[in-house]
């Protein structure tokens, strides 16, 4: 092997203070075995993204990068843009000062002995090293059961992801120069990342539990996630309700015709109760429609203006500081 390839890790961070002295420590012990088995220059850093936390997150950050300069970097993002947001100011800031980079959650949820091997497949030639769970025993019953209804709904939906992949991935600088051509608003980078190609392949691991603290995730913005995840990358929802138009003209074809059997028959009943069912039904299914139709509108709405994903306030880092 050529020498070894500089490493940044990307970690996003909203009120993280539970975690970071723990989250610190195993990432700076992580990082000193690889830099000694040769796997990664010394010149790799961990970059904490504080995503406009309202505790002392960014404080801490500041402490870990002064008390070790040549290993901790940070950056403070203006105001809360959410966790996508925060991977993407991360990656997009070390793009061009690493040559690979890998994005995993302040929590300690992803297990950090996987890097080695996500590294290691690096150097095999992927490009792209996604990290999937193998067993969801720490989740709960219902954050399983949602998590996985959501990948396989997604699929459903026509939004190829990872199966049971999060964002815990490595991705190689010319990923990242690709990824930096994505100019979309409404991120959904387990989306993205597979769209851009190259070689990749999986490693597996247990997903833990929660270090300390409390999920960021409440099932409202999961739900808000997945939709997000669905209208980014397929327009299957629209497609659908072409399909329920078309089956409901038929079966109104059919009533039509009944009731003028029915008319000329002489056997017609006042029709109360189906006038109502259907005036319902119809109404019902005519504003799913405009709803699934706006989501659309909303999302164009937000492209077309253009806005920044994030704003970066500070950065700190010392990328040749030997
Ligand atoms: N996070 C963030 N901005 C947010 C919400 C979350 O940067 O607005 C970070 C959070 O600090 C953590 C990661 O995103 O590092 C994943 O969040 P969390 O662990 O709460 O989600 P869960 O694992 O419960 O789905
Ligand atoms: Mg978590």
């Amino acid at each position: 092997m050529s020498s070894p390839e500089i490493l940044y890790m990307v970690v996003p961070c909203y009120n993280e203070e539970e975690v970071l002295p723990e989250t610190s420590k195993r990432l700076k012990e992580k990082y000193q075995s690889l830099i000694e088995r040769k796997l990664i220059s010394p010149l790799s850093r961990v970059v904490f993204v504080n995503d406009g936390s309202k505790d002392k997150t960014w404080s801490m950050i500041q402490e870990l990068h002064s008390s070790d300069p040549e290993f901790f970097s940070g950056i403070n993002l203006a105001h809360n843009a959410g966790h996508q947001n925060a991977v993407l100011a991360g990656l997009m800031t070390v793009k061009d000062i690493c040559d690979m980079a890998i994005t995993m959650d302040a929590d300690l949820q992803d297990d950090i002995n996987t890097i080695d091997a996500m590294v290691e497949k690096y150097y095999e030639g992927n490009q792209v090293v996604y990290g999937v769970r193998s067993a969801r025993d720490t989740d709960t019953f219902f954050k399983r059961f949602t998590a996985e209804g959501f990948y396989k709904f997604m699929k459903v939906m026509g939004a190829d992801v990872v199966y049971n992949h999060a964002d815990f991935r490595l991705m190689s600088k010319v990923v990242l120069k690709e990824l930096a051509n994505f100019k979309e608003v409404n991120l959904f980078l387990r989306g993205m990342v597979p769209l851009i190609g190259y070689q990749s392949c999986s490693v597996y691991y247990e997903r833990a539990e929660r270090f300390a603290g409390e999920s960021k995730y409440p099932l409202k913005k999961m739900l808000a996630f997945a939709v997000n995840g669905i209208t980014s990358f397929s327009v299957k929802p629209l497609k659908l309700i072409t399909s329920v138009g078309i089956i409901m003209s038929i079966l109104s074809l059919v009533a039509i015709i009944w009731s003028v059997v029915a008319k000329i028959g002489g056997f017609s009943e006042l029709g109360w109760s189906s006038t109502m069912c259907s005036i319902w039904l119809i109404g019902g299914l005519q504003l799913l429609a405009l709803g699934i139709i706006g989501e659309y509108v909303g999302k164009i709405y937000a492209e077309v203006k253009q806005r920044p994903r994030f704003i970066i306030a500070d950065f700190i880092n010392d990328p040749d500081n030997k």
